[in-house]
C-alpha cells in the first residue's frame, strides 16, 4: 500500500485491534520508516492536509544524514 509520507508502495498494515473490531490498525513504511495509525486526524494520514514540510515524496532517504548518535548515560 502507499506510504502517506513518502508516497511510494512500500507500506504495509503491522498490527490492527486485537478485538477484532478494527478499530484502529497501524502501518509502517520500509522505504521511509514512518509509522501510522489508521485512527489518527487526517493532518497525519492523509498525504493532501498533511504538512508538505513533513512529506519525503521525491526524498531520497540514503541521503539523510545520521542523527548524532546518543551520548552513554551518566553515572
Ligand atoms: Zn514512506
Amino acid at each position: 500500500m502507499k506510504c502517506v509520507r513518502c508516497l511510494t508502495d512500500n507500506a504495509s498494515k503491522v498490527a490492527e485491534a486485537p478485538d477484532g473490531s478494527k478499530a484502529w490498525e497501524v502501518y509502517f513504511c520500509n522505504r521511509c520508516d514512518f509509522v501510522w495509525r489508521s485512527s489518527e486526524e487526517p493532518e497525519v494520514i492523509d498525504p493532501d492536509k498533511r504538512d508538505p514540510w513533513f512529506q519525503m515524496a521525491d526524498v531520497e532517504v540514503e541521503d539523510i544524514p545520521v542523527f548524532s548518535p546518543v551520548p552513554p548515560l551518566r553515572k
